[in-house]
């Protein structure tokens, strides 16, 4: 069945991502297709330049993470983070420092959470991370010690120049026991990613507790499921809607 099947693009891409297949596989057999597959999954969900989950990644995770906060209640964080003043850095050193700049802050993001936390790098120089199960009494002084690491980390160019740089960083946390969409949850986080810029940058800024804010969107999400249920129960939507502040 699987004569002629072409591996050896696979096979390449593999090795340029440099994962190795475990020894002792006999080529062709079902662990080694098997450890091939894995390998294009693994490598298909980073991001090339710095490692961390690629948006892929990233997407699934977030989706993974809301139905979590949905069934368990337990509250979950979402950060992003936007290098400030990047195309300074760009235009000013060049591209390729530019890049050794994003790489050094993908590794002080990932030194700096849980091992249980998803770090991303979901565009240029834009970072998200996801913790679950992170009280939002402890939100913004998380969201601020990664922000300090970042300004504290200097980057040593190819040149010997050292540069500091610094991120803005807004955050939103999943409202609990509510369906929401990563769409919403992922825009909550940006708007006080834009506010963080606007107020002057190298600051985090995050949404007050979700749950006395949900959208009316959310409210759809939850109460169609409620309205599903109980067509012909006496409990009446508008009223559960009330006690949820828009
Ligand atoms: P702000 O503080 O408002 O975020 O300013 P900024 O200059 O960082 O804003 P902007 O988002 O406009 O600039 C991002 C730049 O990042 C533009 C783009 O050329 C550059 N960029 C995107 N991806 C890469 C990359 O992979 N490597 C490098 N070196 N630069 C990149
Ligand atoms: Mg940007
Ligand atoms: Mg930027």
């Amino acid at each position: 069945m699987l004569q002629g099947l072409r591996v050896d693009l696979a096979l390449n891409l593999l090795n340029q991502a440099g994962w190795v297949l475990p020894d002792g596989l006999v080529a062709g057999s079902t662990p080694w297709f098997q450890a091939l597959i894995d390998g294009l999954c693994e490598v298909s969900s980073r991001d090339a330049l710095t490692g961390l989950a690629n948006r892929r990644q990233f997407e699934v995770a977030i989706a993974r993470e809301i139905d979590r906060v949905a069934r368990s209640g337990e509250p979950a964080l979402l950060l992003v983070l936007d290098i400030d003043h990047f195309k300074k850095i760009n235009d000013t050193h060049g591209h390729a420092a530019g890049d050794m700049v994003i790489q050094s802050v993908a590794y002080a993001l990932q030194d700096c959470v849980r091992p249980m936390d998803t770090v991303a790098r979901v565009g240029g120089e834009e970072f998200a991370i996801i913790l679950p199960n992170c009280p939002p009494t402890f939100g913004q002084a998380v969201a601020e010690r990664v922000r300090k690491k970042i300004e504290a980390q200097p980057v040593a160019l190819v040149g010997g120049q050292v540069l500091t740089v610094t991120v803005s960083v807004g955050g939103a946390f999943a409202p609990q026991w509510v369906r929401s969409s990563a769409a919403l949850w992922s825009e909550r986080a940006d708007q006080q990613l834009y506010r963080a810029k606007r107020e002057g940058r190298n600051r985090t800024c995050l949404e007050a507790q979700a749950i006395t804010s949900v959208s009316n969107e959310e409210k759809e999400l939850l109460f169609s499921t409620v309205e599903q249920i109980g067509q012909s129960d006496a409990l009446s939507v508008t009223d559960l809607g009330s006690g949820l502040q828009a």
